[in-house]
């Protein structure tokens, strides 16, 4: 769909200004491919992810649809229901809600637990249009009567397949049957794969839905140049300690498998003051929503992520996505390097093979339909480290409990425990395969 603009999507005049507000000039293909479908009030079963323009893709129709047919009760109940499954991404719908939908007057909010129930409880006292919601606390208001859901018009389930990853499904079909019936709603279905079990859930909650499907490596091939770096794992970090000096890399998201291994990274990053925070799924809520408004805002250079935490995120302008581990799912290197290369701009994204995880490329291969380009490192980029500027035990002992969570962690502060891995053998082996051996910066994604 070569040169459509959002006019000819049949988009109207107060979304045009707040995409023209947005500096958006045209369509992405899922926004080119899934709005007229939704105009016109059909099922649709999404194949995309995040980075493709995926959100714009539902709530502009969704916003349209409901402003041209406005309710007037000043206690209504909420329109249109979108489900996603982290706290971090249905704050960042509710945030695109809120910027495309600022020249209307729709009211919307969003619901996710691990704060306090009482204010989200009198918000939507007021009466919304739309609420986004992560499924747990959206059921226990249900169940505890603050919110019903028989006015839905439009039901939106996103990342689907990370909410069956999750556990959330059973809370997901208690909230299904609290919509009203599939032929009585409008039923978007979006998710990056549609393993068996995800097909069923669309297929049971949508009618004849319209399939649309964006390949994920149109999404990470397109837009992101890929480098994957053959280093033993007791070089890891060295590694990116050179990458991080000398590679104009000025906002990273670097990604770790484990919650154990971002931490034992993020304290080794501190020893040598290296501008960085910490998410993963083991901080609260509130504080890792002050750390990814504090990366954001440049405060930080790197944000150490896990996978869970990192899900659906969306920061502008990363300039590299690092994985300091290659992810186990194939799904979630897409999801990783997805995270730069958004909507148009350009991305990097670098990945560390050693031998505890190279047996992983495979499986990214044959997902990514394509292989990957396996490099060493130029010999600048495995210089040997500085002195770190302080020890571990000074790091620990620095740390405030709010800035990293480690009251309980009764293991010896041995200054010798290093950042990397915790499954390391006791001697390095090279990868498994003989990798083809272009130069890094021969290496085209
Ligand atoms: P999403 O896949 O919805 O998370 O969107 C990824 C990024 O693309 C976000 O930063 C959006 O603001 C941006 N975006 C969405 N639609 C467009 C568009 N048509 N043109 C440029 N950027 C867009």
């Amino acid at each position: 769909m070569k040169n459509t603009r959002f006019e000819d999507l049949n988009i109207k005049a107060p979304f045009l200004k707040a995409l023209t507000d947005e500096g958006y000039t045209a369509p992405t293909p899922i926004q080119s491919e899934t709005i007229p479908f939704v105009l016109q009030g059909l099922d649709v079963m999404g194949m995309a992810q995040t980075g493709t323009g995926k959100t714009a893709a539902f709530t502009l129709p969704i916003l349209q649809k409901l402003n041209a047919n406005q309710s007037i009760e000043k206690a209504r109940d909420p329109r249109a229901l979108i489900l996603a499954p982290t706290r971090e991404l249905a704050i960042q719908i509710n945030d695109s809600i809120r910027n495309y939908g600022k020249y209307i007057a729709l009211k919307h909010t969003v619901i996710f637990g691990g704060v306090k129930q009482g204010p989200q409880v009198k918000l939507l006292g007021k009466g919304m249009d739309i609420i986004v919601a992560t499924p747990g606390r959206l059921l226990d208001l249900i169940n505890q009567g603050f919110c019903s859901l028989n006015k839905i018009e439009c039901f939106v389930l996103d990342e689907a397949d990370r909410m069956l990853d999750m556990g959330f499904i059973p809370d997901v079909k208690k909230i299904e049957r609290a919509t009203p019936q599939k032929d009585k709603r409008q039923t978007l279905f979006f998710s990056a794969t549609f393993p068996d079990a995800i097909k069923r859930f669309a297929q049971s909650w949508t009618n004849d839905a319209v399939t649309v499907e964006i390949e994920p490596e149109n999404v990470a091939a397109d837009l992101v140049t890929q480098i994957n770096y053959i280093v033993e794992a007791d070089d890891k970090f060295k590694l990116l300690y050179n990458i991080l000096e000398k590679d104009n890399a000025t906002k990273i998201l670097l990604f770790c498998n484990r919650k154990d291994t971002a931490k034992d990274l993020f304290e080794k990053m501190q020893q040598y003051e290296i501008s960085a925070t910490l998410l993963s799924g083991d901080i609260d809520q509130r504080k890792r929503m002050n750390r990814l408004e504090n990366f954001k805002k440049g405060k930080f250079k790197v944000l150490v992520a896990t996978d869970v935490a990192g899900r659906g995120i969306h920061i502008d302008a990363v300039s590299h996505v690092i994985n300091y581990n290659l992810p186990v799912d194939p799904e979630d290197y897409i999801h990783r390097i997805g995270r730069t290369g958004r909507a148009g701009e350009a991305g990097i994204s670098i990945s560390f093979a050693c031998e505890d995880d190279s047996f992983n490329i495979p499986n990214i291969e044959e997902f990514m339909k394509r292989k990957l380009d396996l490099v060493y490192p130029d010999d600048i980029l495995l210089q040997e480290l500085p002195p770190p500027k302080k020890t571990l035990k000074e790091v620990k002992d620095s740390s405030k409990p709010s800035e990293v969570k480690n009251k309980n962690n009764t293991r010896n502060n041995s200054r010798n425990k290093t950042g990397g891995d915790n499954r390391r053998p006791s001697k390095p082996r090279q990868p498994r395969s003989k990798p083809n051996t272009t130069k890094p910066s021969d290496s085209k994604e």
